[in-house]
């Protein structure tokens, strides 16, 4: 037993003195709500997304109900996601008066099978949300390809996603819609907030007035309101976070590739048939390691909890992404049940999320599959 040792988290933020005092200067300067570090973040994250436009918000989960918005989704309308993901990916569909669509996910990457994807489609189907869960894409040229033949619209879910790539191109550089988070746990933060990347200026506008209760500039007196938006702006307080993290970010996916490599090395080529567990993917040149998940061998309905308590007995943190959308009480009484999404049920039940973040060192890596294998290998 190692209980001596110190707590360690399943994620925890970098916040570096470069930001904290950037953050004071802020503070301190008369101005803190949206002005020029929320124009700066903006112009840094067009730059790293190839020249898109990108504005910045409050949360991701309002990215991609604007998103849906700007292409015109509502009632009557389709949209197709997975059910393993953060509840937030299905709400924004209900969210705006459309219809939430679940496709299986894939065993092996744990995001939405795109076969199954394809089979969901139906004449009234008008967007997909894919996931990149734990920072890994989907096949990217196959995803755009059903949208394209379909005439789909294409919100990527990439909140966790912030620096993972696909044949060498960032996510978020191409594609359609692409939202991602700031929230406390991600890749990079802005304590809460999110970013999404648009296709063109029009989009752009659309989405500042959605940002900010509809407002335009136009007429004489320079104001006017011609569509309902929200409340959704981000302040400069949380844009001069954004912009010391984001200065550490290609530090950041770096370091988290390495410490998945070495998870898989000190796992060794023998963990899964000893202990009935499966590791993730391993794809180190497209996804940045956001979590590091792996599946259970499955002992009974209390598995997962049996299996978190014995990791804090060892001082480990551990967490759990995502419970199946559908089986929660609001998506029941949509009609959803046990059974429709058989691989998600399994992975959902059976998930469970290891230690990785920034600070984290390959000494806790070593402790952290130390104590999994005395747990899980008899
Ligand atoms: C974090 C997250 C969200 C929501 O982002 P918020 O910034 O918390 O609104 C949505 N989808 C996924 C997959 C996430 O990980």
């Amino acid at each position: 037993m190692s209980a001596a040792l110190p707590f360690l988290p399943f994620s925890k933020p970098t916040i570096d003195e470069a930001t904290i005092a950037a953050v004071g200067e802020v503070l301190r300067s008369g101005w803190i709500t949206s002005g020029p570090k929320v124009q700066a973040f903006e112009a840094k994250l067009s730059e790293y997304f190839g020249g898109r436009p990108v504005r910045t918000f409050n949360s991701g989960t309002c990215t991609m109900e604007i998103a849906l918005r700007i292409a015109g989704i509502g009632p009557g309308d389709e949209v197709i996601t997975t059910s393993i993901s953060w509840v937030a990916t299905a709400n924004v569909i209900i969210e705006v008066g459309a219809t939430p669509v679940f496709a299986d996910i894939d065993p092996v990457t744990r995001n939405i099978d795109l076969d199954k994807l394809e089979a969901a489609i139906t004449p009234r189907t008008k967007a997909i949300i894919p996931v990149y869960l734990s920072g890994l894409p989907v096949d990217m040229d196959r995803l755009y390809a059903i949208a394209n033949k379909h005439k789909l619209r294409v919100v990527e879910d990439a909140a966790q996603a912030f620096g993972s790539e696909w044949k060498g191109k960032r996510i978020g550089a191409f594609g359609d819609f692409v939202s991602f988070s700031f929230q406390a746990n991600k890749n990079i933060t802005t304590g809460e907030g999110g970013c999404l990347v648009l296709n063109n200026e029009d989009e752009a506008r659309l989405a500042e007035k959605y940002r900010l209760q509809g407002v335009t500039r136009s007429g004489v007196d320079g104001i006017d309101v011609d569509v309902l938006g929200g409340k959704y702006n981000m302040s400069d307080i949380m844009a001069a976070i954004g912009l010391g993290q984001f200065a550490n970010i290609d530090a950041i996916t770096a370091h988290r590739r390495a410490l998945a490599r070495h998870y898989f090395s000190c796992f060794g080529p023998d963990f899964e048939a000893q202990s009935g567990a499966q590791l993730p993917l391993q794809a180190f040149d497209t996804s940045n390691y956001h979590l590091f998940q792996i599946v259970l061998p499955d002992q009974g309905p209390d598995t997962r909890a049996n299996f978190m308590r014995k990791m804090a007995e060892y001082n480990i943190g551990t967490g759990y992404h995502y419970a199946p959308i559908h089986l929660f009480t609001m998506y029941r009484a949509r009609g959803f049940k046990e059974g429709m999404f058989p691989v998600s049920e399994k992975v959902g039940r059976l998930t469970v999320t290891l230690p990785m973040f920034y600070a984290m060192t390959t000494a806790d890596v070593e402790r952290a599959v130390a104590a999994v294998k005395a747990i899980l290998i008899k």
